[in-house]
């Protein structure tokens, strides 16, 4: 038999309707309907999560971060969705942690905090990746700048183009410009480094309040805003 779990706020309407499947959200969040939105845990393993016509609706948050709103949508454990209109007046919460509100565990963030390690393992690599990448590409554009100067006095030496002021011009232009046209090329290098940061901190974000972790938090698998581990 699949679990039907009816979630929303003012929890002696909602008992009253549904008895105890319910997950009853924070009488403060007053974007969200009494009741919201029914997540059904199905036997083969499929969670469904469906808008129940709430006045503010339901969202999900998307692998860049950003919610969208649905209405009838198979989700995973680790979703996370958000119940009325951004901001405090609404309630958000990975999915799990509906089902584990539902059988008791009203406290427990065990589960989200080991996806969470796991992401942060995953984006600190590609971090890494992307810093090690900047350096090299640093390195080569400051060699640039010698280099430029040894093809310039190079050139002297050998008397290529002669002494005349056309080429003494030429050859400057080479000097000066090598290092700028090297730099050109890796002129995303920090765009992408900072992209990847962004992206850490907006979707690394505790399981309760939404706050973007830091590293000891995540490594201590607590929050230390809200307390939730
Ligand atoms: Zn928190």
């Amino acid at each position: 038999m699949a679990i039907e779990i009816f979630i929303g706020r003012n929890e002696q309407m909602m008992r009253q309707t549904f008895g105890n499947n319910v997950y009853i959200v924070p009488e403060d969040c007053s974007t969200v309907s009494s009741p919201h939105a029914k997540l059904t845990i199905h036997n083969n393993g499929v969670w469904q999560l469906e808008d129940l016509n709430s006045k503010n609706g339901t969202y999900v948050r998307n692998a860049e971060g950003e919610y969208e709103r649905v209405f009838n949508v198979q989700i995973t454990p680790d979703t996370i969705i958000r119940f009325g209109v951004a901001g405090h007046m609404s309630h958000s919460c990975w999915a799990c942690h509906i089902k584990s509100w539902y059988e008791g565990n009203k406290d427990s963030y065990f589960y989200e905090f080991d996806r969470i390690q796991q992401l942060a393992a995953k984006y600190n690599e590609a971090v890494a990746k992307q810093e090690a990448i900047n350096e090299k590409h640093n390195w080569i554009a400051t060699f640039s700048s010698a280099g430029g100067m040894v093809v310039f006095i190079g050139m002297m030496a050998c008397g290529i183009g002669g002494d005349s002021s056309v080429w003494m011009i030429g050859r400057l232009m080479i000097m000066s410009a090598l290092p700028p046209l090297v730099k050109a090329c890796f002129s995303k290098d920090g765009k992408k480094l900072k992209a990847l940061r962004m992206k850490r901190a907006a979707l690394l974000t505790c399981p309760k309040c939404f706050m973007p972790l830091t590293d000891i938090e995540i490594e201590n698998r607590k929050c230390n805003k809200c307390k939730a581990k």
